[in-house]
């Protein structure tokens, strides 16, 4: 579905693609286009969009900020900025549409495992789902009609990739290379996503397979999977939805597990028309809603952070199995070494049932070789296949950009972490002044949704900004004594978490055992931290750093690079 700029999406009822239906007439924000925020005036001159000169021949356009990435994260602070007064600002999207991860994953059965109501934005309460757990078009189509609703059209431009960007300190700019030529931005807001780099399976032998195989965030819906032998590798959130999704139409799934995972039923049902329309009727009650499955989402975290509690969950799963699979071996196999919540904790009330069926058979043993059109499994199992899905998750560790971002001492942002990535509350790096990291370091976690994450993050940046306005400062750069300490305490708070003393491996670490993954804490303290900006956390003057643009930017290996086709986000660039 196509982005309508300005008209479409606002009328009572309507259904924006996907099922997804806004209840309100007009836009919250109906002066988007003209709004001044309260510091607007203030705002120094000749911030608005510019052309300014570049050292080179080349062109270079200037902004207030530039957001890099079109996901959930990108269209929230796209909303919030223009919600705000900014106006001047760009958000660069390398893919031919905007969505992120929901434009990304298209795989069978791929859905959200956070209720809707709460797994949206806040200032979209009217959003009408038609499942309790709505799949991906639906969610891409809400993403849409959002960015419709906001009328972020003049904000978006597709098809640009940002290669890397260095912090001039004379000018107090970030200046960007990208596919598209060089933009300058005194604030830059990086919304490039943590699943988003996928991790594929690197095992001796698999450029050779004797077929087609794909990343679940690659989905080759050409391959009919009709009749076709199909082994699914990885047992995570992509595996337990999709194996369920494929099974009917496939001879055989064969299903390798190298870790065995928790798994919740998964209360996924229709939203009936009715329940929509009454919650439209009785004012407050999607507010309710919403508060009542963010206290439940709560609940897990609660039980994350206070092991003992995590074995009541943890019965609950086991219940689950116990009726769910009736074969002993089977169930033995599927039964987890390590505590509830140490992994990301999997919902599906589909997904042992599945593993159930005659023709489809988990291995649970780690993959090690692949072999003309076999898959070996490290237990010495063999399995001929016709088609190789690799649901193997995402280089979560690993920021896009990371590589090419270069802060006011000339080092990137990968070599100050130094493989162990970390931020002041997961949002400013220092030494990368005006720098915000969205679903940063150290601010997720099994329970929550990562929009009430983004959204409190959102509220500090409007107000860093505001600040700097205020302040007349043009840098603000977090103190490496303000990072220091609240990493400290973030690590220390992790220790007697389900996540670090469950017994597991996970994603949520690095190589050298730290983990850059989860907050400790509530999500309220979160909100909390995030509500105010704490300006003595930061210094206002950064070094300065010659002008000149990044040396060798380039996608890291593995990264996706730019799309070719035709553009469906906003303008064309230039
Ligand atoms: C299958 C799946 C299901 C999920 N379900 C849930 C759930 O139920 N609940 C939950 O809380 N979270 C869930 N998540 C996590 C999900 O990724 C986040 O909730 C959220 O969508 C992240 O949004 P984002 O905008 O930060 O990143 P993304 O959606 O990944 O978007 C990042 C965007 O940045 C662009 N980009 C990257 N690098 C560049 C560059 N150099 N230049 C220009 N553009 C660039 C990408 O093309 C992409 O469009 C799920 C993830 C997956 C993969």
């Amino acid at each position: 579905m196509a982005v309508r700029p300005r008209r479409a999406g606002h009328g009572r009822g309507r259904t924006t693609g996907g099922g997804v239906r806004f209840g309100i007439r007009r836009p919250p924000n109906g002066s988007a286009r003209t709004a001044r925020g309260p510091w607007s005036p203030r705002r120094p001159p000749g911030w608005g969009v510019a052309v300014i000169p570049a050292q080179s021949a080349r062109t270079v356009r200037a902004v207030r900020a530039v957001v890099v990435g079109a996901g959930f994260s990108g269209i929230g602070a796209a909303v919030r900025l223009r919600e705000a007064g900014f106006n001047d600002v760009l958000v660069l999207e390398k893919g031919t549409q905007l969505g992120g991860t929901w434009r990304e994953n298209t795989y069978p059965g791929c859905a959200c495992d956070v209720p809707s109501t709460l797994y949206s934005y806040s200032f979209t309460p009217d959003a009408a789902w038609s499942r309790v757990f709505a799949g991906q078009r639906e969610i891409l189509a809400y993403l849409r009609a959002t960015a419709e609703r906001y009328r972020l059209d003049d904000m978006l431009r597709c098809r640009v990739q940002v290669l890397g960007a260095r912090w001039d300190g004379a000018a107090g700019r970030w200046l960007l290379e990208t596919s598209d030529g060089p933009y300058s931005a005194a604030v830059l807001v990086l919304a490039t996503g943590p699943w988003h780099v996928p991790r594929r399976l690197e095992v001796p032998g698999i450029e050779d397979f004797n077929g087609p195989t794909f990343h679940t965030a690659r989905w080759d819906h050409s391959v009919d999977l009709a009749g076709r032998r199909v082994t699914v590798v990885g047992s995570g959130a992509s595996a337990v939805q999709i194996v369920p999704a494929i099974e009917a139409q496939t001879s055989a799934v064969n299903l390798f597990q190298r870790t065995a995972q928790w798994v919740l039923p998964k209360p996924d049902v229709p939203v009936p028309a009715a329940f929509n329309g009454l919650l439209d009727r009785v004012p407050g009650a999607r507010g309710a809603l919403r508060a009542g499955q963010y206290a439940l989402q709560e609940g897990f975290g609660y039980a994350f952070r206070h092991p003992r509690a995590a074995r009541l969950l943890e019965a609950g799963a086991r219940a689950h199995l116990r009726l769910a699979v009736r074969d002993r071996q089977l169930r033995r196999q599927l039964t987890p070494d390590h505590q509830l919540g140490c992994k990301r904790l999997l919902t599906s009330s589909t997904f042992y049932r599945a593993l159930s069926q005659p023709h489809v058979r988990l291995h649970p043993t780690a993959v090690t070789a692949v072999r003309g059109n076999e898959v070996v499994g490290d237990d010495g199992t063999t399995v001929e296949t016709d088609v190789l899905i690799e649901a193997t998750g995402f280089r979560v560790g690993e920021l896009p950009l990371s590589k090419t971002l270069y802060g006011t001492d000339g080092r990137t942002l990968d070599e100050a972490w130094g493989g162990e990535p970390q931020a002041y509350l997961g949002t400013t790096a220092s030494g990368f002044p005006n720098l915000f990291l969205l679903l940063g370091p150290n601010l997720l976690g099994g329970s929550t949704s990562a929009i009430t994450v983004l959204e409190a993050q959102l509220t500090y940046l409007i107000a860093a900004l505001a600040h700097l306005d205020r302040s007349g400062h043009r840098a603000l750069d977090v103190r490496s004594a303000a990072q220091a300490a609240h990493n400290t305490a973030v690590q220390e708070a992790l220790a007697t978490t389900v996540y670090n003393a469950g017994g597991c491996t996970s994603y949520y670490f690095t190589s050298t055992g730290r983990n850059i993954f989860a907050w400790p804490w509530s999500t309220g303290r979160l909100v909390r931290r995030l509500s105010r900006f704490d300006a003595e956390a930061y210094t206002s003057d950064a070094p300065a750093w010659p002008l000149s643009l990044p040396a060798q930017a380039r996608p890291q290996p593995g990264e996706p690079t730019v799309a070719a086709n035709a553009d469906e986000c906003g303008p064309p660039p230039g």
